[in-house]
């Protein structure tokens, strides 16, 4: 068969891209699980008249964090007191969370379980007999009553390689196929012309076609994910683009939201995940399902030595908890590693052969061994082959047996998220009940709740999942959950601003000129030079990816210092970031490809400055083993166990951190 006779190469960007206009009253920015859920909820409260889109830079089905899949769902509160769930994410993120918010998040989560599973989701039961059921065997469904399979306390076993397929389908259909805008980026959120602080529209440009996309809206949801490749990662050369998160979420949830006004909260916080080396590959099952332990170079089990109990008692209350916070986990690896005691090993061998013995000694016969043996090591592969395919590659390549070997493990690069093991993202209202603080206090800012769950400070716009701050642990489920429960207030918002009209500042030319000004400036000069890439008005945006890269590895805290930073290394990243930002303006595109790389960087720099000075506000360290500072080693409680808030002024275009009370609502346990 002949192949189609294609251009190859992306799509060369046209200096007068054709404008399209839309008026609608709700949009949803992003496609991942907070904004599938927002699409699914909201049908179910709208007025047939309300006009409701949603815009994904990449293809719903597939897009986000969960698009390769997962093999576990790491929130169901299912049996457990939703009170237990606040106080491990509580513990986890060491002290600093708004309780709310997770409590919130805690009483929704098990309905967007449910209704995965009734989706086609296959959720791993167990049997009368408490024996596993591996999800291909029938069973009562969670809804009426069926056992999960869970490896912790929260987590739950599915088949997951289809997850987002599955998530996607049904918020797809509830908006209408019509009303879903894939492939297109947004830039900017766009506040309105007469009402100050209230949400107008946005923009963005498609990546397939020449085309700037403006947005008026009423309200608008923006759930753009985390950020990644704001610090250098691991891995080099052609392995550049593997990362532990999702190289498409570039930051522009907090970015977009700050420029218009929005408060941020716990931007300080992020996330390195330990996780197998190079390949990324997830370590949850073998923690959680084989229950594998880390052993260093020497083959000591350190994290269980009473060297590793000292050295966690300088981190209380925390480091006394049944389960350590996966930042003070980090840190006693690098501390292993810091000392020369190196490489740190998942004991897969030891964790699998401890399975088959505890089987032997139980009397199983070698046929029937044989046939668990079967079965253990293609859950292991599958582990990997659901969520992260080149791990498995990787292991295949490297000839890895995991029952004779163990595998290296590693402290990534950082990462910023606010739904993982991680807390940053943007202050948003909790909801209207008694048992929320109510902060008297003229500033939102300093507020609980101002009349719309998970509204920002900007009136009209929300976040979910990644977005909302100071609440991690609420992954896919979770972060589903809070879009649901967001649509719902997004529609009570509709209602009760019916008059609104919104309008905006800029005409729609001007919106188009400044998103296309890279592809402008490359027609410009493109003939200044023989090589497209290298020219003296221009610079490409790999180029000045690399750059920010660097300034943050190396004065930031990244893992040219083993996380290590400071005062002094912070103020110099901040001013390379100012000549970065300066540079920026200097970005070219030849085509859409690299349109769309000019404005992930201009998301990244900004979402990674707000990082800095939040750092830089804190002086302590909050997170020992995700980041330090040199001239504040310790978590000091006495004066931090607060939130710092930033907000950015778009009228006078500055800056200010302040400190939040940070007030409990469960009680501690004695
Ligand atoms: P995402 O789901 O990441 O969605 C972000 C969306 O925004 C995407 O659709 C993206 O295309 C879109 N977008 C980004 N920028 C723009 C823009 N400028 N314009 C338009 N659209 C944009 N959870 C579990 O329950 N179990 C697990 O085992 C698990 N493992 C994980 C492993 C990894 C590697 C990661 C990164 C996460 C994992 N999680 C897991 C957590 C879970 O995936 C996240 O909590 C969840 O996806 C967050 O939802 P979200 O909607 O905030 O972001």
């Amino acid at each position: 068969m002949a192949l189609p006779n294609k251009p190859k190469g992306e799509l060369k960007a046209d200096v007068n891209p054709e404008i399209v206009e839309h008026d609608v009253d709700v949009l949803i920015v992003g496609g991942g699980m907070a904004a599938c859920g927002t699409a699914f909820e909201i049908k179910k409260w709208a007025p047939e008249d309300l006009k409701i889109m949603l815009v994904d830079k990449a293809s719903l089905e597939r897009s986000g964090a969960v698009a390769q899949g997962l093999s576990a769902i790491n929130t169901y509160i299912g049996e457990n007191p939703i009170e237990d769930y606040v106080k491990m994410v509580r513990n986890d993120l060491m002290g600093v969370v708004r309780e709310d918010l997770i409590y919130d998040c805690g009483r929704h989560v098990d309905e967007s379980v449910k209704l995965f599973e009734e989706w086609g989701l296959p959720v791993w039961k167990k049997d009368a007999d408490g024996e596993n059921l591996d999800g291909a065997k029938p069973a009562p469904s969670l809804r009426e009553g069926g056992t999960p399979v869970r490896t912790g306390k929260w987590q739950i076993m599915i088949n997951g390689e289809s997850y987002k397929c599955i998530v996607a389908e049904p918020a797809q259909t509830a908006l209408g196929a019509d009303n879903v805008l894939e492939r297109v980026f947004i830039v900017k959120l766009l506040l309105d012309k007469n009402k100050p602080n209230q949400i107008a529209g946005a923009a963005g440009f498609s990546t397939r076609e020449n085309k700037v996309h403006i947005f008026r809206c009423k309200t608008a949801m923006v759930a753009c994910g985390g950020a990644v490749n704001i610090f250098r990662p691991r891995s080099t050369g052609e392995g550049k683009g593997r990362a532990w998160y999702p190289v498409w979420n570039a930051g522009s949830t907090y970015t977009m939201c700050a420029q218009v006004g929005a408060t941020l909260t716990m931007m300080e916080n992020r996330f390195t995940p330990s996780r197998f080396k190079d390949g990324y590959g997830p370590v949850g099952a073998w923690f959680l399902l084989f229950k594998a332990k880390v052993s260093n170079g020497l083959g000591e089990f350190y994290a269980m030595g009473d060297a590793a109990k000292e050295e966690l008692a300088n981190y209380m209350p925390y480091g006394a908890s049944a389960v350590t916070p996966t930042c003070l986990r980090n840190h006693l690896m690098i501390n292993e590693l810091k000392e020369g005691r190196g490489p740190i090993y998942m004991a897969t061998d030891v964790a699998l052969n401890a399975f088959l013995d505890e089987r032997r000694e139980a009397g199983m016969d070698e046929k029937k061994l044989k046939k668990f043996w079967k079965h253990l090591e293609s859950e292991a592969w599958e582990d990997f082959l659901d969520m992260s395919v080149g791990q498995a590659g990787l292991w295949a390549g490297m000839n890895i047996e995991p029952e004779k070997v163990g595998s290296e493990i590693m402290p990534t690069e950082p990462y910023m998220l606010g739904s993982h093991s991680g807390c940053c993202g943007i202050w948003t209202s909790g909801p209207e009940e008694d048992w929320v603080p109510d902060v008297q206090n003229d500033s939102r800012v300093h507020k609980y709740k101002w009349g719309y769950n998970r509204m920002t400070t900007v009136d009209g716009l929300f976040t979910a999942g990644d977005g909302v701050g100071a609440s991690g642990h609420k992954f896919s489920s979770g972060s589903h959950a809070e879009g649901r429960i967001a649509a719902k207030q997004m529609v009570k918002f509709c209602r009760d601003n019916a008059d609104f009209t919104p309008e905006l500042k800029q005409t729609p030319q001007e919106i188009a000129d400044e998103i296309y000004a890279p592809v402008k400036r490359y027609h410009d000069f493109v003939g200044a030079s023989t090589a497209a890439d290298v020219n003296p008005n221009y610079c490409k945006p790999a180029g000045l990816m690399m750059r920010l890269m660097k300034a943050t590895d190396e004065y930031g805290g990244g893992v040219a210092t083993y996380y290590m930073t400071s005062g002094k290394l912070l103020n110099i990243c901040l001013d390379l970031l100012q000549l970065l930002r300066e540079d920026a303006e200097k970005m070219a595109a030849g085509d859409l490809h690299e349109l769309l790389r000019c404005w992930e960087n201009y998301h990244r720099i900004w979402c990674v400055e707000t990082h800095i000075r939040h750092i830089e506000f804190r002086k302590e360290s909050r997170y020992p083993g995700f980041y330090y500072r040199s001239d504040y080693p310790t978590c000091d409680d006495e004066n931090w166990k607060c939130f710092v808030n930033s907000t950015f002024d778009p009228e006078t275009q500055e800056w200010k951190c302040e400190k939040v009370e940070c007030i409990n609502i469960i009680e501690t346990d004695p």
